[in-house]
């Protein structure tokens, strides 16, 4: 900001930097709006920064690790020559450059479109924001049902946003919401996964995921689960709330989280009846959870994109339940090493806080990984479970290595056995 100010350009932090900061919270990620052209804030940063976007083109600059993004100051999407609006009044591209007060206005919320002058050290209001800081209310700029329609994702920002700082919605903003809320079933799968990842990564899921569950939005993201907790499920919610909880704890822990543990969780009602009743019919238990994930995924695929490098490890999760629960002998040390079993155990030990049954096994688990290596091979040798939800398919020896054989087609060797080594090959398969 300094930089720019010096080279005369007008240098402004916008957004939910100045939000955040107003609020005393740590702000997540912080955005500059300056009357520099992409080009002349390049010029500026010249080792450190470059220009992206076509839709908005603004300019990244680095520092390290750290990203700032620097955007020129714009207009309304209808005022000039950059602006394309689609039938239903969608944005589909506004790179008008404007003033100050033209940025401020096409913003979303009033309290995101505060900025902070470095040249005078003062804030700059336009819209009444400081007065909704202060009574805490969340509120669209200009007109709610219009600024929807434009663009119906910040109807899932405003409940991000007013959950993660704790606002009430302004009423018409509110009204305006329920009227667009549809219109998010015709926004691409891609952009709805970037708001999942915004919603469930920000430090504040839980809160985030009541926030949406209050206002009926959850059915937009995931209509599955969404009906499902509509239909009974106490448990099933028991379990989401707490997965969402772990995730806010890891990330006030400053540990990292992965999004795959969380959508395992968020899509595992579903596949674990669908995978029961398939096993009813008689299939296996791998057979029945890719049965499952064959059927949940794609659904679910259709609504928010899951990036492979997640669907894959979420399928991983599911396929080890049934191993984890069927702890015997060296097919339990080769599921020790297998890559996706810390995160299969950490679902497993969530879902026995729900399930006593699943409690020992849990245990079992916890103590072999505390043990000596050496030790292990014993201690796994002695021990015969009896799981739950599986059958006692593989438990015995002869009747499990026939089975092995028989499904040693090449087409199917990603759903043979219950062996940890089927594992590293459904790396990667899923959606
Ligand atoms: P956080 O970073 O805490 O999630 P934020 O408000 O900073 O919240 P960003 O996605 O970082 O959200 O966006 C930065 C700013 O860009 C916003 O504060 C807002 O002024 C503007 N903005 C972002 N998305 C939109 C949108 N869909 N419509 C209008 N303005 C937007
Ligand atoms: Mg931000």
């Amino acid at each position: 900001m300094q930089r720019l100010h010096d080279a005369g350009f007008a240098s402004y932090l916008v957004g939910g930097g100045v939000r955040d900061a107003l609020l005393g919270l740590s702000p997540k990620d912080f955005d500059v709006a300056t009357n520099a052209s992409p080009e002349e804030v390049k010029s500026l940063f010249p080792r450190n920064s470059r220009i992206i976007g076509r839709r908005f083109r603004l300019v990244h600059v680095l520092f390290g690790r750290e990203m700032i993004e620097v955007a020129t100051f714009r207009a309304d999407h209808a005022s000039g020559a950059g602006g394309e609006v689609a039938d239903g009044g969608r944005i589909v591209r506004d790179n008008v450059f404007g003033s100050i007060e033209d940025d401020a206005f096409r913003r979303d919320f009033t309290v995101n479109a505060l900025y902070y002058n470095i040249a005078d050290d003062s804030i700059v209001d336009f819209v009444g924001a400081m007065a909704d800081l202060e009574q805490r209310l969340f509120r669209l700029i200009g007109e709610p049902r219009q600024r929807c329609e434009e663009d119906p994702v910040r109807v899932l920002r405003a409940a991000r946003l007013s959950a993660k700082l704790d606002f009430f919605i302004d009423e018409p903003t509110l009204d305006a919401m329920h009227e667009v809320a549809p219109e998010l079933r015709s926004v691409p799968p891609a952009r709805l996964f970037e708001e999942v990842l915004k919603l469930f990564q920000g430090g504040y899921a839980l809160k985030s995921f009541e926030r949406l569950r209050e206002l009926d939005l959850l059915c937009y993201l995931f209509p599955a689960t969404d009906a499902r907790l509509k239909n009974q499920a106490e448990n099933e919610l028991e379990i989401l709330h707490a997965a969402l909880h772990n995730t806010d704890v890891r990330i006030a822990e400053g540990k990292p989280v992965t999004p795959y543990y969380l959508l395992a969780f968020m899509l595992w009602g579903d596949i674990f009846e669908i995978a029961q009743a398939a096993m009813k019919q008689g299939q296996s238990p791998s057979e029945s959870l890719w049965q499952a994930s064959d059927r949940v995924l794609p659904s679910q695929l259709r609504v928010t994109s899951i990036p492979k490098r997640f669907s894959g490890p979420m399928r991983e999760i599911w396929l080890m339940q049934p191993q984890l629960e069927l702890y015997v002998g060296k097919r339990a040390l080769s599921l020790l090493e297998s890559r996706r079993f810390r995160a299969a155990y950490d679902f497993l030990c969530l879902r026995a806080r729900f399930d006593s049954d699943l409690q020992e096994c849990a245990d079992w688990w916890t103590e072999v990984q505390e043990l000596d290596p050496e030790d292990q091979p014993d201690f796994c040798e002695n021990k015969q479970s009896v799981r739950k939800y599986w059958g006692t398919e593989g438990r015995n020896k002869t009747k499990g290595r026939k089975r092995r054989k028989r499904r040693r087609s090449p087409k199917k060797t990603k759903t043979a056995g219950d062996g940890a080594s089927s594992m590293t090959k459904t790396g990667d398969n899923g959606g």
